[in-house]
């Protein structure tokens, strides 16, 4: 029998029946780890998102409008809001962070993957002399560039979202792309790849043996270059840029974010990346008044068991017996990022865990009252605010933070990371899917 990690036996129990919980972590507010990442880092994949901006509206005319930033609105959710809590507490504002609806990627590994592929096409240029250290990004979009791009092999293994934002960004900029996909991802985002002249190879197994197959095919590559979802720092420097932009917004929003006015995050999580990077991101900026909470499949807890264990060897949600089967195909992960998780132990408020059928539940709701189509990975957020303001150990985290009195004023903010590119027929099985399993749940 292998041993099981070190998990207090009664939250382990929980965990492994599958029941729906929060967790507070323990270490929240202890010292990041020696060689963490730091705000220059963050400043430096901002500016180059802004530099490789006139390049990104030269490849993808769709942003011509935002002058080839990425970004998504924040979009306050008043009637989702008011059907999800008790009319008499609503002082609180909620809002959706759409990342849904990033352009081009449909989803929120636009942030993460765009920005590793170009800075791998900066270095490569400026290495091989074909872009000055000054000159206009756009020329990386030049004859000279894409003749020394088309030798290397961009490769990436993905359960679907990650493979689209590096292949489609990867192919435009001239790049050879693979990516590499359990068999298990969804046809229409192998479809879609394959279009954009990405060549995708399938695996049996899960994410994570995708990955290691990728990793070991590019590794025997001299001009390959693997982005390593488990283990990139450009990931992450990307997806942290998103939390100044969204400072911005608040701003103009008349949000404030201090002592007397709590904001509260709520990011599904799969390998940890894009949430770690977020969280990252806030806490560089708003320190303790931001509570980021990740949201994870009671099937692949795995951020949650990696941080309650409490150990630096990796620990999967296999070890603890549960499968990872999950129809949250961007939360399908056993194990998280070990990059990330070290990071998370400092500054991650803490995980809850989300049953399938209430993702189907949460996205029709938000169909319904807003308007907006998510696919299931990307609504694990929306039972965040319940979990803070309704549950034994929400109360408990917002005494431990003497919050209570600052409830009124406080902001909440479910980040919504994927479902603008699915295509329409999916849309109306997941809808159709959520329209019955929310009748069951107004009758229970
Ligand atoms: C990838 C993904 C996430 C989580 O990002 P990680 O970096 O894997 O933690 C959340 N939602 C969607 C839709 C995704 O594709």
């Amino acid at each position: 029998m292998p041993t099981l990690p070190a998990i207090a036996p009664d939250l382990l129990a929980r965990l492994q029946k599958r029941t729906p919980l929060l967790w507070l972590n323990p270490a929240l507010g202890s010292a990041l780890p020696e060689g963490s990442p730091c705000f220059a880092d963050i400043d430096e994949a901002d500016a180059r998102l802004v530099r490789c901006a006139g390049l990104m509206a030269h490849l993808f005319p769709e942003l011509q409008s935002s002058a080839g930033l990425i970004e998504s609105p924040l979009t306050r959710v008043e009637r989702l809001q008011q059907t999800m809590e008790n009319a008499t507490e609503s002082d609180a504002a909620w809002f959706i962070k759409s990342d849904h609806a990033l352009p081009i990627a449909g989803s929120v590994k636009a942030r993460g993957g765009f920005h590793e592929v170009l800075a791998l096409a900066e270095k490569l240029a400026l290495e091989h002399n074909v872009l000055a250290p000054e000159s206009d990004r756009r020329e990386l979009a030049g004859d000279a560039a894409r003749e020394l791009f088309a030798q290397y092999t961009v490769s990436v293994g993905s359960t679907g979202n990650l493979g689209l934002s590096i292949g489609v960004m990867a192919a435009a900029l001239g790049f050879q792309s693979v990516v590499h996909m359990s068999t298990d991802a969804k046809a229409w985002k192998k479809d879609r790849l394959r279009k954009a002249g990405v060549q995708v190879v399938e695996h049996a197994g899960d994410y994570a043996e995708a990955v290691a197959a990728g990793r070991a095919q590019s590794l025997a590559d001299p001009k390959g270059y693997f982005v390593d979802d488990e283990n990139s720092l450009m990931l992450f420097l990307g997806y942290a840029v998103a939390a100044r932009r969204l400072a911005t917004q608040l701003a103009a929003l008349n949000r404030p974010v201090d002592a007397t006015h709590p904001l509260f995050v709520y990011i599904p999580c799969g390998v940890g990346g894009a949430p770690g990077g977020i969280t990252f991101g806030l806490k560089a900026l708003f320190f303790e008044h931001v509570h980021c909470f990740f949201a994870e499949p009671v099937a692949s807890p795995c951020m949650l068991v990696q941080l309650a264990a409490d150990e630096t060897a990796p620990v999967s949600v296999y070890d603890i017996g549960l499968d990872n089967r999950t129809e949250a195909d961007g939360l399908a992960v056993g194990q998280a990022s070990h990059l990330v998780s070290p990071l998370m132990r400092s500054q991650l408020s803490g995980a809850f865990t989300v049953a399938d059928a209430q993702l189907y539940v949460h996205l029709h709701r938000v169909a319904q009252t807003e308007g907006v189509l998510l696919e299931p990975s990307a609504a694990a957020g929306f039972d965040g605010p319940r979990w803070l303001t309704h549950s034994d150990q929400g109360e408990a985290y917002l005494r431990q933070h003497g919050l209570e009195r600052h409830m009124a004023s406080a902001t909440h903010i479910v980040w919504t990371t994927g479902g603008s590119l699915v295509p329409r027929e999916e849309h109306e099985q997941f809808q159709a899917r959520g329209q019955v399993l929310a009748a069951q749940d107004e009758l229970a």
